[in-house]
């Protein structure tokens, strides 16, 4: 492994030693990455130069920060990262009275295909590695210099689809030397991913575990959310069970609430009926619609009626407050339209580049156009520079666009 931000210290000992360097050398450099949160060897300015030289191998794995979008309701801060492989991803910073919680993601993409969640419409690019889940922390950190408290893992990505890298992820976030977050002040949310619930439960982490339910039973649940054909909920909620067993920690179940699928007086009853013997939190979520579904949210008197519903079965609700209302779209939604605009640009081809430079009455110069039309760009740019000479840019005013469909499917454009 050469990403020196994903490794231990004792890796980081091993390194040392490999280069013929101090074992001590391994906690300066991890303090310099994991609390200074330096972004190259530069900066690590106790290193000698020679050492700094022979770690360049190891490139210091740091996001660029591509766009911010701050609510001026809360001040709560979307960002999207660009990652060394052009990737990006999207992390989430909201402040509260008790302090700021970031939320990350932990893929690129996701395969899990919930049927309201835009995360997943482009299905799975990669996986994200430690240094890139820590590093969403670290840029936000050092770019607000604010201190970041809370982290939960419930932006774009499956966590527990990349389970090595996030187990890495949260020893390296909560170990003394680093940010040296609480575990107790760390989430992670999986959609049910019933063998990796029993792993994590082993790791006997004070993290708390969220499962995303979204319904009171097997058939509407399949609805939703592909998973559900895979593991029943009897099994995903046996799982969760033995998760607090192992743990000692209260289970938080996301319930995203749609109109007329999951939120009626019935749903309510049933749910209860499955989870009120459990130690267990409902964490309710009027359900964010996506344009590519047709999903409503809930009323605001149907998630009251909801929350009441459950409540009286002696199980503790939360409804989850929304922050940054004015950026919000849903999970995943900055990335998917950013995507979308680099792509339109990505698929405008010059289709015609004729008479360049001669002299001319006619005018047929460049036309671009992208194969469909995305969001409110045209999908067809015509770049006629004019009747050449010293009038380039102006129009002729006689000068027409005419547009003909072949029967191959091409297009003719013509311009005169
Ligand atoms: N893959 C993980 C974490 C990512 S999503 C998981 O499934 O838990 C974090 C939470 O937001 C999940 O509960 C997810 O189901 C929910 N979610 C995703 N899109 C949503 C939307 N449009 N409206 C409401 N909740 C949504």
């Amino acid at each position: 492994m050469t990403d020196i931000k994903s490794m231990t210290i004792d890796e980081l000992k091993k390194l040392m030693t490999t280069l013929g360097d101090k074992p001590f050398r391994a906690k300066q450099i991890y303090s310099w990455l994991h609390e200074h949160l330096v972004t190259s060897y530069d900066e690590m300015t106790n290193l000698s130069k020679s050492l700094r030289e022979k770690l360049k191998e190891y490139p210091v794995t740091a996001l660029k920060m591509v766009d911010v979008q701050t609510s001026r309701i809360d001040g709560t801060q979307k960002y999207l990262f660009r990652l060394s492989d052009g990737n990006v991803i999207e992390s989430v910073l909201m402040r509260y009275k008790h302090g700021n919680s970031v939320c990350i993601s932990s893929q690129v993409g996701c395969r899990m295909g919930c049927r309201f969640c835009a995360s997943t419409i482009g299905g799975l690019t990669r996986c994200l590695l430690p240094s890139e889940m820590l590093d969403q922390i670290y840029r936000i950190q050092a770019l607000t210099g604010e201190r970041v408290s809370n982290v939960v893992v419930m932006g774009t990505g499956e966590p527990l689809d990349n389970y090595e890298n996030l187990l890495r992820f949260i020893h390296i976030l909560t170990e003394e030397g680093g940010l040296h977050i609480s575990q107790r002040n760390l989430t992670v949310s999986t959609c049910g991913l019933v063998p990796k619930i029993y792993d994590l439960a082993k790791e006997k982490l004070q993290m708390t575990l969220a499962l995303s339910l979204h319904a009171p039973n097997d058939v509407k649940r399949r609805e939703l959310m592909p998973i559900a054909n895979k593991y029943s909920m009897d099994e995903v909620l046996e799982a969760c069970r033995y998760y607090f067993k192992e743990t000692g920690r209260r289970i938080t179940f996301e319930y995203s609430l749609v109109a007329g699928v999951n939120d009626s007086d019935e749903d309510a009853r049933e749910l209860s009926g499955r989870i009120r013997d459990m130690n267990c939190h409902v964490n309710l979520i009027p359900v964010n619609p996506i344009k590519e579904r047709s999903f409503v949210r809930s009323t605001r008197q149907a998630v009251e009626n909801f929350k009441i519903k459950l409540e009286k079965c002696g199980i503790n609700v939360t409804i989850r407050r929304e922050m940054g209302s004015d950026i919000d779209g849903a999970c995943g939604q900055l990335r998917k339209s950013y995507m979308e605009k680099q792509k339109a640009r990505s698929d405008m081809r010059i289709y015609s580049a004729t008479d360049v430079g001669q002299k001319r009455k006619m005018n047929q110069d460049y036309v671009f156009a992208t194969a469909d039309p995305v969001g409110n760009l045209p999908n067809l740019f015509v770049v006629a520079d004019g009747m050449g000479g010293h009038n380039a840019g102006d129009m002729h005013p006689l000068m027409r666009l005419h547009l003909w469909w072949r029967k191959s499917g091409r297009m003719r454009i013509l311009i005169r």
